[in-house]
């Protein structure tokens, strides 16, 4: 992971507020890094900052999965995703799936402010750091034999 992170953001409906006032409280750390967000997340940070961010689809659409997929290609250094514990969302499969693969890959997630406070804050953000990944080898070993 370079100093200049790749970092994600994605906001349910209802903390979409929260988010952009934490992009607007952390514009200046956030303008030193490259952004990536679901299609309405990303429009609306765009507008917040007058910084370019690439949007993906809308989440509900496919963009929690493009995120996914970025992260276990390592595209993606970390993730803000403010998501909502009080209602359910048609693509609540694809939430679940994008905290899972975060998981798999070791990526840095932020769920919250506090944490997402804690994460831009590290003195690792202006640093190299190499998230040290799960060996997999046995799994994949495993996986070999069972179809060879
Ligand atoms: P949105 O998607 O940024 O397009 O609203 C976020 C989500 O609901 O996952």
């Amino acid at each position: 992971m370079k100093p200049e992170k790749r970092i994600a953001l994605v906001a349910h409906d209802n903390k979409k507020k929260d988010l952009l006032e934490w992009v607007r409280y952390n514009r200046v750390l956030l303008a030193e890094h490259q952004l990536f967000a679901t299609g309405t997340t990303g429009m609306l940070i765009e507008e917040e900052l007058g910084i370019p961010v690439v949007k993906l689809q809308s989440g509900p659409l496919g963009g929690d999965q493009q995120i996914g997929a970025k992260i276990s290609e390592g595209l993606i250094d970390f993730l803000i995703f403010f998501w909502d514990p009080l209602e359910p969302h048609p693509h609540d499969p694809d939430v679940k799936a994008l905290l899972r693969i975060s998981v798999v890959w070791n990526t840095p997630v932020a769920c919250n402010r506090s944490s997402a406070d804690f994460m831009i804050s590290s003195p690792l953000m202006s640093q190299q750091y190499e998230p040290k990944l799960p060996d997999y080898e046995a799994y994949l070993d495993r996986l070999e034999q069972t179809v060879s």
